[in-house]
């Protein structure tokens, strides 16, 4: 067992997906005993674990896939930036394939949330001295236990060198070269502390788990999220963006702004379909039996999560808010 494969956080994808649904003990067990939904997230993990490291240039900049989350990387003369570190187990690979791209040392590293696919490579690099840059509920949320009771999982508890040095609450603004990032947070929408990067002149916006692409996304209600911000946080996006603008998600293809708009506009659809159900005093059952989603599966229904479990987590969610009212 070497140093990194030491320091991993022990999440698996199945976990991550307990908490973010984030509910009762009964929803979790119809979840964790779908075995369509097993299959999906045994798909995600191998994917992960086993997937070549795909490198793309996009317009001078360059994202990397297959390890985890889409990671990008913004160079300047003497330094690269990354946005997000993919999963622990594959970090030499990745420092490696970007140092071939870029022939620049990472100085530092912007999270757009705290989820192991994201910050994986955070240990490797803040032990290197690079400077970790998050909106600062990343850094509660990765240096404290993350608890879901009911299924007894514990963790989320990243060591020291992990943990960002350097945190925002709202908006923060940095240079790379001739580019000018501007990190915005808009309030919980994946999880209470993501981070939306615009990169200009060249026109490109990375938004992390906000926009998978083009899959249902999970929404990490444990973690602050819900529907309703989702929709919120990329009708900002969509505002501050124009159609020739190149948009990285957490997972997936670079997409365009188009594609965010249909994603919203499912997200939108879907959230109001729901509602309906549970104004009409459906149970959870109920709504999954009616099929919500039923004409959007053969676009997003492919990915991570089952048209069923995105469903729950949409209920959940709008459950959860009408509760707090
Ligand atoms: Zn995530």
């Amino acid at each position: 067992m070497n140093v990194l494969q030491k320091m991993r956080p022990s999440f698996s994808f199945i976990q991550v997906l307990v908490i973010a649904m984030g509910m009762t003990g009964a929803v979790l067990q119809a979840v964790g005993q779908a075995p369509t939904g097993e299959t999906v997230i045994q798909k995600a993990e191998e994917q992960f674990e086993n997937s070549a490291l795909k490198t793309s240039s996009l317009k001078g900049l360059f994202v990397f896939s297959g390890d985890g989350g889409n990671v990008t990387a913004i160079v300047d003369d003497g330094s690269t930036l990354l946005v997000d570190s993919g999963v622990a187990s594959r970090t030499v690979e990745l420092n490696d394939a970007v140092f071939k791209m870029t022939m620049r040392p990472v100085t530092r590293l912007v999270n757009t949330h705290w989820h192991f696919d994201h910050t994986g490579g955070n240990v490797f690099f803040g032990s290197s001295g690079v400077t970790i840059i998050a909106q600062q509920n990343v850094k509660k949320q990765l240096s404290s236990v993350q608890e879901v009771p009911f299924v007894g999982l514990r963790d989320g508890h990243y060591p020291e060198q992990a943990l960002p040095t350097v945190t925002y609450s709202s908006t923060m603004a940095l240079r790379q070269g001739s580019q000018r990032l501007t990190l915005a947070n808009y309030g919980p929408a994946h999880t209470d502390g993501d981070t939306v990067i615009y990169i200009a002149p060249v026109n490109v916006v990375v938004v992390g788990d906000i926009f998978s692409n083009a899959f249902y996304p999970i929404i990490d209600l444990t973690s602050g999220g819900s529907i309703d911000g989702m929709i919120l946080s990329i009708e900002r996006i969509l505002a501050q963006t124009d159609e020739r603008t190149k948009i990285v998600p957490g997972h997936g293809p670079v997409a365009t702004r188009a594609d965010l708009q249909a994603y919203r506009d499912m997200l939108v659809q879907v959230r109001q379909r729901i509602q309906q159900l549970i104004a009409a005093g459906k149970t959870m059952d109920e709504v999954v039996a009616a099929a919500p989603t039923k004409d959007f599966d053969a676009k997003w229904g492919s990915g991570y999560l089952t048209p069923d479990v995105f469903t729950k987590i949409v209920f959940s969610s709008l459950i959860r808010s009408s509760a707090s009212r």
